[in-house]
């Protein structure tokens, strides 16, 4: 005699039911587990953002993706699929749609993000110049405040020698094993001993020993973008430039997977604040070269930045307006309820991310933002300095280039020809006049500290930095 669950059995709806709720859970697991596994994060709100200033368990690690172009990636309107786990961070956290780099070379525009002033006022504008050990450092602020501090750096440029190092207790370059041969195989001519693989492998290393022994503060300052190097996985979207490129983006989103899984495994993301940012874009011939460090128009300085919190925001907060690298830091300090260092140009955004969170509108009327290049970045001080400078204000952006036969002068309209490609100079000449007296103002402010004695980089350093590709004489 057939029992209850032997009809059951014979029966086909519940073969499909469960099958549907296979899948149902196959696709919920995926929706879910883009950084590895369920986020455990509760949901948070405004109010949650601004209460963070006055907890005492909040961590800050700060990934820094060099060479990382914004509009290749997924949330910034990208069309591949180069970035999941980046665009799921940022749909669950703040992202800031126009971000402007300070410049499109990694040592000025690190320089310019780390102290929260221009160029102009930092004095690292070429090759020799060193950070002032008088700039307030955000390392040095976090340190002062209890935190441990340790830098992971892959770009020579960030050096310890360049200044970079102030208030970091341990601020080094990863070892680690040679590229694995799924990378090798890819990218045969490879000149790094490791990757971010490295990078995520000793900040890992890091969080087992000391992630629950106090507050820490940890930059990762990722290569693998600039050095284009994917892998066998990552293969997928051709042989351009532009697809190899889209292709390190990738498979650089899989090696922030791998730490953003671990951090979720460990029980990290509930007191982690995280910032990921970039110091420049990377051009594909949009107006004529291709890398970066040579022009600054949008491919070269729009990069991304994305803040997350130890809460998911659902829906996620878009600051829509300009906004710049020097305001990072003042950003991220006023969340955490610590001083922003006197006097400098970046703002704090907290306002900003608190009107959007609500749905008000942005509080304070949008300045110019200038991102500035010395062509001569890479040249022996006897040559004199021959600058461009870029700056975006009111939807517009004005480009001045300083060229041995004078200067020339470029006027975008960025909201209607995004790509800026159509010069407007002779449309608009009050913006004209108006762009070229704030370029006139930019370039006549002075360093905000004393100088350092400029550096002297040896042969072996200058090869190095030829390696990564800059062409130094
Ligand atoms: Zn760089």
């Amino acid at each position: 005699m057939a029992g209850p669950s032997q009809k059951l059995l014979s029966k086909r709806w519940p073969w499909l039911a469960a099958a549907l709720l296979l899948v149902g859970v196959y696709l919920v697991s995926l929706v879910d587990l883009r950084i590895g596994r369920p986020d455990s994060r509760p949901i948070g709100d405004a109010s949650d953002i601004q209460a963070l200033a006055s907890r005492d368990d909040v961590n800050v690690l700060f990934i820094l993706v060099d060479t990382l172009r914004a509009n290749h990636l997924g949330a910034w309107g990208y069309a591949r699929p180069t970035s999941p786990v980046v665009d799921y961070v940022a749909n669950g956290g703040v992202r800031f749609a126009r971000q402007l780099a300070q410049s499109s070379w990694t040592k000025c525009s690190m320089a310019s993000l780390w102290t929260g002033v221009y160029p102009t006022k930092t004095g690292v504008t070429r090759f020799e110049d060193m950070l002032s050990s008088e700039a307030r450092m955000p390392a040095e602020v976090l340190k002062d405040a209890g935190f441990r501090t340790v830098g992971l750096f892959r770009n020579g440029w960030v050096e310890g020698y360049h200044g970079f190092d102030q208030g970091f207790d341990t601020y080094v370059r990863p070892f680690g094993r040679r590229p694995s041969k799924e990378v090798r195989r890819e990218n045969p001519t490879v000149t790094s001993s490791n990757t971010d693989d490295s990078a995520v492998a000793a900040a890992t290393e890091f969080l087992r020993v000391y992630g629950k022994d106090g507050r820490w503060f940890l930059y990762l300052h990722h290569m693998d973008v600039h050095e284009y190097l994917y892998d066998e996985d990552t293969a997928i979207f051709g042989t351009s430039y532009r697809d190899i490129y889209d292709q390190a983006v990738l498979r650089e989103d899989r090696v922030i997977n791998n730490l953003l899984v671990f951090m979720a495994e460990k029980g990290f993301l509930e007191n982690t604040l995280i910032v990921i940012a970039s110091d420049h874009g990377e051009a594909f011939g949009e107006h004529g070269g291709e890398g970066h460090a040579r022009k600054v128009y949008r491919e070269e300085t729009h990069v991304p930045w994305i803040l997350s919190f130890p809460f998911r925001l659902d829906p996620g907060v878009v600051v829509e307006h300009a906004t710049n690298n020097i305001d990072i830091w003042p950003t991220v300090l006023e969340l955490l309820g610590l001083p922003t260092p006197d006097g400098i140009d970046g703002v704090s955004r907290v306002p900003d991310i608190l009107a959007a969170a609500r749905g008000e509108p942005a509080p304070e009327p949008v300045a110019p933002g200038y991102a500035h290049l010395d062509q001569t970045w890479g040249r022996p001080k006897e040559f004199e300095s021959r600058m461009t400078v870029s700056v975006v204000d009111d939807g517009f952006r004005y480009v001045m280039e300083d060229l041995p036969r004078g200067k020339r002068e470029e006027l975008y309209h960025s909201d209607e020809d995004p790509r800026e490609l159509r010069n407007v100079v002779a449309d608009h000449p009050e913006e004209l006049e108006r762009f070229r007296g704030l370029t006139e103002a930019y370039l006549a402010e002075e360093p905000k500290w004393e100088a350092e004695p400029d550096l002297e980089i040896d042969e072996m350093q200058l090869n190095q930095l030829r390696a990564l590709g800059y062409q130094i004489p």
